[in-house]
């Protein structure tokens, strides 16, 4: 192994720049560790891009990257009763992924991370750490191959990752919903089907029978898109639905588009020696909303926090760190948007009542502050108890429909 030339050598080798790889990677940076930063380069991320402000305080993301900000969301019934939830004192940032995780691949490299084009294809242990092959660019046949070595592996290769396939057990059990949308040009005339500051929720069978469909407006465009797990449902068929819905239908199409959003987090991000993964990878998206982009960056910074210990303390032990910080930030809320979505997307009836308790704004302003701060709020124990035992009439069917 030691044919590796020092240049080719690395503290930490980062797989995928999207958020969650380029948060490690800029993390690692900053601490003085060389980095190698490894992206597949040419794909759009596929995704609504919709982030909460705790997101752009923690990570400094600065304004100009919001192509929009949304003031209010707008939740759609099975039975097309429209709930409007304004947000008092905040905001959803939307970002455009094409822009933004370039800059933060850009913000890496400033911050001394080495980003190179390439696909990684295999890594094997050795010397004390891993030995990484990728070919340059998008890979295939003809690509040249290169071997790099890194005293630590960090994979932040999205969902489906090949670094997890490849060194850490389980990972190809997360379950996936899978997405789809379509990214269109707002037309220059619209009526309040359709709001450009405003982000519209369907909670509808025909458009997901397990997840819901959205409209995101991202300045001159917006992302109409769909998710389910079950086999065989035409998400295409749901996005021409929503487009019929918001009189979207004409608008000119820029691109289609899909991938997996994983459902569960693994219970172990590391091999216990050199491998820790993060983000999608890691299968960190909460439940119910789908949101991964702040929690990939989250799950990219604990993971660089716990690569280092492991380079401080030469113990692969430390990498589990990652996965046990996340867990104590995130677990709760985590837990209890798994048991929303599978109560309250099972059918359309309960649907139905799901948006109604929209209207109360206990539900509104509790649910905009823990999207928003990211922490489930402890402040006004009265609001809570009142959502509390609206939620079980609720669940209990005695709250009329
Ligand atoms: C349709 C859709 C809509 C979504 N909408 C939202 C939303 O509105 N808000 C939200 O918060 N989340 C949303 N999500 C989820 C969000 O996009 C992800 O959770 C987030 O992008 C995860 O970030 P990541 O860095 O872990 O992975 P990714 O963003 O997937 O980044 C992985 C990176 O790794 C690179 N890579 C992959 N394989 C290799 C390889 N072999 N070698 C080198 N590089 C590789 C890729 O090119 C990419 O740059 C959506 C997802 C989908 C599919």
């Amino acid at each position: 192994m030691s044919a590796i030339p020092a240049a080719d050598s690395f503290d930490v080798a980062v797989v995928g720049g999207g958020p969650a790889g380029a948060t490690a990677a800029t993390h690692l940076a900053q601490q003085g560790h060389s980095v190698l930063l490894l992206d597949r380069p040419g794909n759009i991320k596929p995704c609504g891009g919709a982030i909460p402000p705790r997101a752009v305080q923690d990570f400094e993301i600065p304004d100009e990257l919001l192509c929009t900000s949304v003031n209010a969301a707008r939740m759609i019934s099975p039975s097309d009763r429209r709930v409007d939830m304004p947000i008092q004192d905040g905001y959803v940032g939307m970002v455009d992924r094409a822009v933004f995780d370039e800059w933060l691949r850009e913000r890496a490299a400033r911050e001394g991370a080495e980003w190179r084009h390439g696909t990684f294809e295999e890594l094997v242990e050795a010397d004390g750490g891993v030995q990484l092959t990728y070919a340059e660019g998008r890979g295939g046949r003809d690509a040249v191959r290169h071997r790099v070595w890194a005293r630590t592996v960090i994979g932040a290769d999205g969902a489906k990752s090949a670094v997890g396939r490849q060194a850490v057990p389980g990972s190809t059990d997360i379950p996936h919903v899978a997405a789809y949308h379509e990214i269109i040009e707002v037309p220059a005339e619209t009526d309040d089907r359709f709001h450009p500051e405003r982000a519209d929720v369907y909670y509808r069978g025909s458009i997901s029978p397990d997840f819901y469909g959205w409209i995101f407006p991202h300045g001159e465009t917006a992302s109409i898109g769909a998710g389910s797990a079950v086999k065989g449902f035409s998400l295409r068929s749901a996005v021409d639905e929503l487009r019929r819905e918001a009189d979207l239908t004409e608008a000119r199409t820029l691109r289609r588009e899909g991938a997996p959003i994983p459902m569960e987090p693994l219970q172990r991000w590391d091999n216990g020696r050199n491998v820790v993964l993060a983000g999608d990878a890691a299968g960190t998206v909460a439940p119910a909303s789908g949101e991964g982009i702040y929690y990939a960056m989250v799950g990219g910074q604990r993971a660089a926090e716990a690569a280092e210990k492991a380079l401080h303390s030469g113990d692969g032990a430390a990498l589990a760190e990652a996965e046990r910080a996340f867990t104590r930030e995130h677990g709760q809320v985590f837990r209890v948007l798994g048991a929303m979505q599978r109560f309250w997307y099972a059918n359309d009836k309960r649907r139905e009542r799901f948006v109604r308790i929209c209207t109360d704004p206990d539900v509104q302003s509790l649910t905009w502050d823990a999207y928003m701060n990211k922490r489930l709020v402890r402040a006004r124990p009265l609001a809570h108890m009142r959502i509390f035992f609206k939620n079980i009439a609720h669940l209990t069917g005695l709250a009329p429909a």
